[in-house]
Protein backbone atom coordinates (compact mmCIF):
# COMPACT_ATOMS: atom_id res chain seq x y z
CA UNK A 1 0.00 0.00 0.00
CA UNK A 2 1.15 3.61 -0.79
CA UNK A 3 2.65 5.32 2.25
CA UNK A 4 -0.10 7.87 1.83
CA UNK A 5 -2.27 6.09 1.30
CA UNK A 6 -2.29 4.13 4.80
CA UNK A 7 -1.45 7.42 6.63
CA UNK A 8 -4.69 8.49 5.00
CA UNK A 9 -6.61 5.49 6.41
CA UNK A 10 -5.32 5.80 9.30
CA UNK A 11 -6.37 9.27 9.40
CA UNK A 12 -9.91 8.64 8.19
CA UNK A 13 -10.24 6.04 11.10
CA UNK A 14 -9.81 7.61 13.92
CA UNK A 15 -11.46 10.46 13.08
CA UNK A 16 -14.47 8.20 12.28
CA UNK A 17 -14.76 7.02 16.02
CA UNK A 18 -13.81 10.46 17.21
CA UNK A 19 -17.34 11.67 15.29
CA UNK A 20 -19.21 8.53 16.61
CA UNK A 21 -17.98 9.29 20.29
CA UNK A 22 -18.91 12.92 19.41
CA UNK A 23 -15.22 14.18 20.13
CA UNK A 24 -14.74 15.73 16.53
CA UNK A 25 -13.99 19.00 16.59
CA UNK A 26 -13.78 22.30 13.60
CA UNK A 27 -12.52 25.42 13.55
CA UNK A 28 -14.40 27.37 12.21
CA UNK A 29 -13.19 30.92 10.41
CA UNK A 30 -14.12 34.18 12.36
CA UNK A 31 -14.04 37.52 11.53
CA UNK A 32 -13.26 39.93 14.37
CA UNK A 33 -15.59 43.35 13.25
CA UNK A 34 -14.68 44.47 16.49
CA UNK A 35 -13.83 43.16 20.31
CA UNK A 36 -17.34 41.80 20.20
CA UNK A 37 -18.99 41.19 17.43
CA UNK A 38 -17.73 38.34 15.11
CA UNK A 39 -18.83 37.18 11.72
CA UNK A 40 -19.07 33.75 11.16
CA UNK A 41 -20.49 32.07 7.68
CA UNK A 42 -22.04 35.90 7.05
CA UNK A 43 -24.08 35.85 10.15
CA UNK A 44 -23.25 38.78 12.73
CA UNK A 45 -22.97 37.63 16.21
CA UNK A 46 -22.02 39.55 19.90
CA UNK A 47 -19.85 36.86 20.92
CA UNK A 48 -19.11 35.74 24.54
CA UNK A 49 -16.64 33.18 24.12
CA UNK A 50 -13.39 35.82 23.81
CA UNK A 51 -10.64 35.57 26.18
CA UNK A 52 -10.41 39.56 24.86
CA UNK A 53 -11.59 41.12 28.40
CA UNK A 54 -10.57 44.22 28.30
CA UNK A 55 -11.07 44.70 24.20
CA UNK A 56 -7.13 45.27 23.15
CA UNK A 57 -6.74 43.21 20.10
CA UNK A 58 -8.80 45.82 18.43
CA UNK A 59 -7.72 49.03 20.47
CA UNK A 60 -6.30 52.08 17.95
CA UNK A 61 -3.23 53.09 20.25
CA UNK A 62 -2.50 49.37 20.63
CA UNK A 63 -2.54 48.80 16.44
CA UNK A 64 -0.58 51.91 15.93
CA UNK A 65 2.10 50.62 18.61
CA UNK A 66 2.28 47.53 16.73
CA UNK A 67 2.36 48.92 13.41
CA UNK A 68 4.99 51.62 14.34
CA UNK A 69 6.88 48.70 15.53
CA UNK A 70 6.99 46.95 12.25
CA UNK A 71 7.72 49.66 10.03
CA UNK A 72 11.14 50.20 12.58
CA UNK A 73 11.93 47.08 13.01
CA UNK A 74 10.28 44.48 10.56
CA UNK A 75 7.71 42.21 10.76
CA UNK A 76 9.23 38.90 12.04
CA UNK A 77 12.28 38.73 14.57
CA UNK A 78 14.38 36.78 12.52
CA UNK A 79 16.19 34.09 14.76
CA UNK A 80 15.97 32.85 18.19
CA UNK A 81 15.86 35.14 21.21
CA UNK A 82 19.34 33.40 22.17
CA UNK A 83 20.71 34.20 18.69
CA UNK A 84 19.43 38.16 16.93
CA UNK A 85 16.21 37.40 17.41
CA UNK A 86 16.00 39.34 20.68
CA UNK A 87 14.67 43.30 19.61
CA UNK A 88 15.13 45.86 21.98
CA UNK A 89 11.33 46.31 22.45
CA UNK A 90 11.60 42.61 24.53
CA UNK A 91 13.47 44.63 27.43
CA UNK A 92 11.12 47.17 27.65
CA UNK A 93 8.29 44.22 27.94
CA UNK A 94 10.20 41.86 30.34
CA UNK A 95 11.20 45.16 32.70
CA UNK A 96 7.38 46.69 32.81
CA UNK A 97 6.05 43.11 33.43
CA UNK A 98 8.20 42.22 36.32
CA UNK A 99 7.29 45.70 37.81
CA UNK A 100 3.40 44.85 37.11
CA UNK A 101 3.46 41.52 38.99
CA UNK A 102 6.19 42.88 41.75
CA UNK A 103 8.59 40.67 40.70
CA UNK A 104 12.49 40.84 40.11
CA UNK A 105 12.70 40.25 36.46
CA UNK A 106 10.35 38.44 34.45
CA UNK A 107 10.81 36.71 30.80
CA UNK A 108 8.73 36.49 27.32
CA UNK A 109 8.54 33.70 25.09
CA UNK A 110 6.85 31.96 22.35
CA UNK A 111 3.22 31.53 23.89
CA UNK A 112 1.89 30.68 27.04
CA UNK A 113 1.18 26.84 26.04
CA UNK A 114 5.57 26.92 25.51
CA UNK A 115 6.01 28.78 28.52
CA UNK A 116 4.76 25.64 30.48
CA UNK A 117 6.00 23.50 28.40
CA UNK A 118 9.49 24.85 28.89
CA UNK A 119 9.56 26.11 32.37
CA UNK A 120 8.39 23.01 34.49
CA UNK A 121 10.61 20.78 32.86
CA UNK A 122 13.74 23.06 32.79
CA UNK A 123 12.58 23.68 36.73
CA UNK A 124 12.12 20.35 37.83
CA UNK A 125 13.65 16.70 37.03
CA UNK A 126 13.21 12.94 38.09
CA UNK A 127 14.15 13.01 41.52
CA UNK A 128 10.90 16.13 42.11
CA UNK A 129 7.27 15.63 42.39
CA UNK A 130 5.12 18.15 40.79
CA UNK A 131 1.21 18.57 42.59
CA UNK A 132 -1.10 20.32 40.04
CA UNK A 133 -5.27 21.30 40.56
CA UNK A 134 -7.13 18.69 38.63
CA UNK A 135 -8.65 21.41 36.86
CA UNK A 136 -5.16 23.27 35.71
CA UNK A 137 -4.56 24.05 31.92
CA UNK A 138 -3.77 21.39 29.61
CA UNK A 139 -0.25 23.00 28.94
CA UNK A 140 0.67 22.29 32.48
CA UNK A 141 0.29 18.60 32.32
CA UNK A 142 2.53 18.79 29.13
CA UNK A 143 5.00 20.87 30.84
CA UNK A 144 4.63 18.28 34.02
CA UNK A 145 5.05 15.06 31.60
CA UNK A 146 7.88 16.76 30.33
CA UNK A 147 9.67 17.10 33.07
CA UNK A 148 9.58 13.40 34.22
CA UNK A 149 8.88 14.06 37.71
CA UNK A 150 6.34 12.68 39.82
CA UNK A 151 2.66 13.65 39.29
CA UNK A 152 0.21 14.20 41.81
CA UNK A 153 -3.54 15.81 41.20
CA UNK A 154 -5.05 17.32 44.00
CA UNK A 155 -8.51 17.63 44.22
CA UNK A 156 -9.94 21.43 42.35
CA UNK A 157 -9.13 23.81 45.39
CA UNK A 158 -9.02 21.17 48.13
CA UNK A 159 -6.27 22.38 50.26
CA UNK A 160 -7.02 19.25 53.00
CA UNK A 161 -6.08 16.97 49.84
CA UNK A 162 -2.85 19.10 48.53
CA UNK A 163 -1.60 18.63 52.43
CA UNK A 164 -2.19 15.08 52.35
CA UNK A 165 -0.49 14.56 49.24
CA UNK A 166 2.43 16.46 50.59
CA UNK A 167 2.66 14.83 53.98
CA UNK A 168 2.82 11.42 52.54
CA UNK A 169 5.08 12.09 49.69
CA UNK A 170 7.02 15.12 50.37
CA UNK A 171 10.24 13.36 52.02
CA UNK A 172 10.57 11.15 48.48
CA UNK A 173 11.61 13.92 46.77
CA UNK A 174 13.98 16.51 46.34
CA UNK A 175 12.11 19.47 45.12
CA UNK A 176 8.82 20.20 44.60
CA UNK A 177 6.48 22.05 43.03
CA UNK A 178 2.85 22.99 43.52
CA UNK A 179 0.86 23.95 40.30
CA UNK A 180 -2.31 25.80 40.14
CA UNK A 181 -4.18 28.28 37.56
CA UNK A 182 -4.77 31.50 39.38
CA UNK A 183 -8.07 32.17 37.81
CA UNK A 184 -9.63 28.22 36.24
CA UNK A 185 -10.26 28.78 32.27
CA UNK A 186 -13.12 26.94 32.45
CA UNK A 187 -14.93 27.61 36.16
CA UNK A 188 -14.08 30.95 36.37
CA UNK A 189 -13.09 30.64 40.02
CA UNK A 190 -9.85 31.91 41.67
CA UNK A 191 -7.27 29.40 43.37
CA UNK A 192 -6.71 30.77 47.07
CA UNK A 193 -3.51 31.59 46.45
CA UNK A 194 -2.28 33.11 49.95
CA UNK A 195 -3.16 29.20 51.82
CA UNK A 196 -1.50 27.54 48.98
CA UNK A 197 1.40 29.66 49.74
CA UNK A 198 1.48 29.71 53.38
CA UNK A 199 1.09 25.26 52.80
CA UNK A 200 4.42 25.36 49.91
CA UNK A 201 6.48 27.12 52.77
CA UNK A 202 5.33 24.36 55.44
CA UNK A 203 6.39 21.59 53.03
CA UNK A 204 9.53 23.63 51.35
CA UNK A 205 7.78 23.54 48.25
CA UNK A 206 7.43 26.02 45.40
CA UNK A 207 4.41 27.40 44.18
CA UNK A 208 3.39 28.66 40.67
CA UNK A 209 0.54 30.02 39.42
CA UNK A 210 -0.38 30.52 35.95
CA UNK A 211 -2.49 33.62 35.32
CA UNK A 212 -3.94 33.46 31.68
CA UNK A 213 -7.30 34.66 32.86
CA UNK A 214 -5.78 36.52 35.72
CA UNK A 215 -3.14 39.46 34.13
CA UNK A 216 -5.25 42.57 33.19
CA UNK A 217 -8.74 41.53 34.75
CA UNK A 218 -8.57 40.43 38.28
CA UNK A 219 -6.25 42.49 41.10
CA UNK A 220 -6.78 45.69 39.37
CA UNK A 221 -5.36 43.92 36.39
CA UNK A 222 -1.79 42.71 38.32
CA UNK A 223 -3.59 39.57 38.30
CA UNK A 224 -4.30 37.08 41.25
CA UNK A 225 -1.43 37.30 43.69
CA UNK A 226 -3.04 41.25 44.20
CA UNK A 227 -6.82 40.13 44.59
CA UNK A 228 -8.32 42.14 47.45
CA UNK A 229 -5.35 44.70 47.77
CA UNK A 230 -3.12 41.68 48.85
CA UNK A 231 0.56 41.53 47.51
CA UNK A 232 1.21 37.82 47.17
CA UNK A 233 4.58 36.63 46.83
CA UNK A 234 4.42 33.35 44.41
CA UNK A 235 7.59 32.84 43.21
CA UNK A 236 6.71 31.54 39.76
CA UNK A 237 3.85 33.42 38.18
CA UNK A 238 3.89 32.64 34.49
CA UNK A 239 0.91 33.67 32.38
CA UNK A 240 -0.04 34.67 28.42
CA UNK A 241 -0.27 37.80 26.46
CA UNK A 242 -2.45 36.60 24.21
CA UNK A 243 -6.03 37.16 26.49
CA UNK A 244 -6.80 40.28 28.38
CA UNK A 245 -3.17 41.24 27.46
CA UNK A 246 -4.83 41.37 23.27
CA UNK A 247 -0.90 40.02 21.74
CA UNK A 248 0.48 37.11 21.70
CA UNK A 249 3.03 35.36 23.88
CA UNK A 250 3.89 33.88 27.20
CA UNK A 251 5.83 35.10 29.91
CA UNK A 252 7.69 34.34 33.72
CA UNK A 253 7.42 36.16 36.49
CA UNK A 254 10.25 35.39 39.18
CA UNK A 255 13.77 36.13 40.60
CA UNK A 256 16.83 37.21 39.29
CA UNK A 257 18.11 33.74 39.47
CA UNK A 258 15.08 31.57 38.09
CA UNK A 259 15.02 33.94 35.46
CA UNK A 260 18.11 33.88 34.22
CA UNK A 261 18.34 30.33 34.79
CA UNK A 262 15.23 29.76 32.45
CA UNK A 263 17.41 32.23 29.61
CA UNK A 264 19.94 29.63 29.75
CA UNK A 265 18.26 26.42 29.93
CA UNK A 266 14.49 26.56 28.71
CA UNK A 267 14.13 24.40 25.58
CA UNK A 268 11.30 26.24 24.38
CA UNK A 269 12.78 29.84 24.70
CA UNK A 270 16.05 28.60 23.48
CA UNK A 271 15.52 26.72 20.52
CA UNK A 272 12.58 28.88 19.13
CA UNK A 273 11.72 32.07 17.03
CA UNK A 274 11.48 35.45 19.10
CA UNK A 275 8.27 36.84 19.49
CA UNK A 276 7.40 39.45 16.46
CA UNK A 277 8.23 43.32 17.31
CA UNK A 278 4.64 43.55 16.45
CA UNK A 279 3.46 41.42 19.02
CA UNK A 280 6.07 42.69 21.76
CA UNK A 281 4.90 46.24 21.41
CA UNK A 282 1.07 45.35 21.40
CA UNK A 283 1.58 43.52 24.53
CA UNK A 284 3.66 46.56 26.24
CA UNK A 285 0.93 49.40 25.47
CA UNK A 286 -1.22 47.17 27.06
CA UNK A 287 0.32 46.73 30.26
CA UNK A 288 1.14 50.75 29.64
CA UNK A 289 -2.60 50.67 29.24
CA UNK A 290 -3.81 48.81 32.60
CA UNK A 291 -1.39 49.94 34.61
CA UNK A 292 -2.64 53.98 34.02
CA UNK A 293 -6.44 52.56 34.58
CA UNK A 294 -7.13 49.74 37.20
CA UNK A 295 -10.51 50.83 37.08
CA UNK A 296 -11.20 49.84 33.04
CA UNK A 297 -9.19 46.50 33.97
CA UNK A 298 -12.06 45.97 37.07
CA UNK A 299 -15.12 46.63 33.50
CA UNK A 300 -15.30 42.51 32.60
CA UNK A 301 -15.65 41.69 35.96
CA UNK A 302 -17.88 44.07 36.67
CA UNK A 303 -20.19 42.96 33.42
CA UNK A 304 -19.73 39.11 34.75
CA UNK A 305 -21.38 40.10 38.19
CA UNK A 306 -24.21 41.89 36.05
CA UNK A 307 -24.90 39.07 34.46
CA UNK A 308 -24.52 36.42 37.34
CA UNK A 309 -26.78 38.85 39.38
CA UNK A 310 -29.43 39.27 36.48
CA UNK A 311 -29.77 35.34 36.00
CA UNK A 312 -29.64 34.94 39.51
CA UNK A 313 -26.23 32.77 39.86
CA UNK A 314 -23.66 33.87 42.41
CA UNK A 315 -21.75 36.59 42.08
CA UNK A 316 -19.14 35.78 39.80
CA UNK A 317 -15.06 35.77 40.73
CA UNK A 318 -14.06 36.52 37.11
CA UNK A 319 -14.94 37.52 34.00
CA UNK A 320 -15.44 33.45 32.87
CA UNK A 321 -19.15 32.21 34.31
CA UNK A 322 -19.41 28.97 33.63
CA UNK A 323 -23.58 27.64 33.25
CA UNK A 324 -22.46 23.56 33.87
CA UNK A 325 -25.75 21.45 32.18
CA UNK A 326 -23.99 18.49 32.90
CA UNK A 327 -25.81 16.51 29.70
CA UNK A 328 -23.40 17.29 26.36
CA UNK A 329 -26.85 17.11 24.13
CA UNK A 330 -28.45 19.76 26.29
CA UNK A 331 -25.43 21.66 26.44
CA UNK A 332 -25.25 22.10 22.57
CA UNK A 333 -28.78 22.94 22.02
CA UNK A 334 -28.28 25.88 24.41
CA UNK A 335 -25.84 27.35 22.36
CA UNK A 336 -27.39 26.87 19.41
CA UNK A 337 -30.64 28.53 20.09
CA UNK A 338 -28.10 31.36 21.69
CA UNK A 339 -26.87 31.85 17.91
CA UNK A 340 -30.10 31.83 16.52
CA UNK A 341 -30.66 35.33 18.53
CA UNK A 342 -27.07 36.23 16.77
CA UNK A 343 -25.34 35.60 20.58
CA UNK A 344 -22.30 33.26 20.68
CA UNK A 345 -21.57 31.20 23.59
CA UNK A 346 -19.17 28.17 23.60
CA UNK A 347 -20.59 24.63 24.38
CA UNK A 348 -17.55 22.83 26.32
CA UNK A 349 -17.81 19.19 26.73
CA UNK A 350 -15.65 16.66 27.74
CA UNK A 351 -12.59 15.62 27.18
CA UNK A 352 -12.42 19.45 28.27
CA UNK A 353 -14.25 19.21 31.07
CA UNK A 354 -14.95 16.13 32.99
CA UNK A 355 -17.86 13.43 32.03
CA UNK A 356 -20.72 14.89 32.90
CA UNK A 357 -19.68 18.53 33.52
CA UNK A 358 -20.51 20.16 30.06
CA UNK A 359 -21.29 23.70 30.20
CA UNK A 360 -21.77 26.86 28.40
CA UNK A 361 -18.55 29.10 28.93
CA UNK A 362 -19.74 32.67 28.91
CA UNK A 363 -16.73 34.98 29.04
CA UNK A 364 -17.39 39.00 29.48
CA UNK A 365 -15.58 41.74 28.30
CA UNK A 366 -14.96 45.70 28.54
CA UNK A 367 -16.41 46.01 25.17
CA UNK A 368 -19.66 44.33 25.72
CA UNK A 369 -22.50 46.31 25.89
CA UNK A 370 -25.03 46.28 29.15
CA UNK A 371 -27.56 45.72 26.52
CA UNK A 372 -26.42 42.72 25.20
CA UNK A 373 -25.96 41.11 28.31
CA UNK A 374 -29.11 42.10 29.57
CA UNK A 375 -30.35 40.28 26.11
CA UNK A 376 -28.12 36.93 27.28
CA UNK A 377 -29.74 36.60 30.40
CA UNK A 378 -32.75 36.98 29.24
CA UNK A 379 -32.78 34.26 26.22
CA UNK A 380 -30.90 32.04 28.38
CA UNK A 381 -33.04 31.98 31.00
CA UNK A 382 -35.55 31.31 28.71
CA UNK A 383 -33.97 28.56 26.93
CA UNK A 384 -33.12 26.70 30.47
CA UNK A 385 -36.39 26.88 31.74
CA UNK A 386 -37.90 25.98 28.33
CA UNK A 387 -35.17 22.21 28.54
CA UNK A 388 -36.47 21.79 32.07
CA UNK A 389 -40.04 22.07 31.23
CA UNK A 390 -39.23 19.67 28.15
CA UNK A 391 -37.16 17.24 30.47
CA UNK A 392 -40.32 17.17 33.04
CA UNK A 393 -42.62 15.84 30.16
C1 LIG B 1 -4.85 29.95 27.43
C2 LIG B 1 -4.11 29.38 28.55
C3 LIG B 1 -2.76 29.05 28.44
C4 LIG B 1 -2.04 29.11 27.11
O1 LIG B 1 -1.73 30.41 26.74
P1 LIG B 1 -1.49 30.70 25.17
O2 LIG B 1 -0.72 31.97 25.17
O3 LIG B 1 -2.84 30.82 24.57
O4 LIG B 1 -0.71 29.56 24.63
C5 LIG B 1 -2.09 28.62 29.56
N1 LIG B 1 -2.73 28.48 30.73
C6 LIG B 1 -4.04 28.77 30.88
C7 LIG B 1 -4.67 28.61 32.23
C8 LIG B 1 -4.77 29.21 29.80
O5 LIG B 1 -6.05 29.47 29.93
Amino acid sequence: MPKQQSLDEFTAGKLRVLEKRNLRRHIVSTEMVDAVQVIRDGQQFVSFCGNDYLGLTQHPKIKEAAIAATEKFGVGSGASRLVTGSHPLFDELEAKLARLKGTEDAVVMGSGYLTNMGVLPTLIGAQDAIIVDELSHACILTGSDLSGSREYIYRHNDLDHLKELLTENRSNHRNCLIVTDGVFSMDGDLAPVKELLEIADMYDAWLMTDDAHGIGVVGGGRGSCFVGGQHLKVPLQMGTLSKAIGSYGGYLCASGPVVDFIRTRCRTLIYSTGLSPASVAAAIAAIDLIEADPEFAALPLRKAQDFTSAVGMPAAASPIVPIILGDTERTMSAARLLEEQDLLVVAIRPPTVPIGKARLRITFSAAHDDQDIARLADFLKQILSQQEENRGD
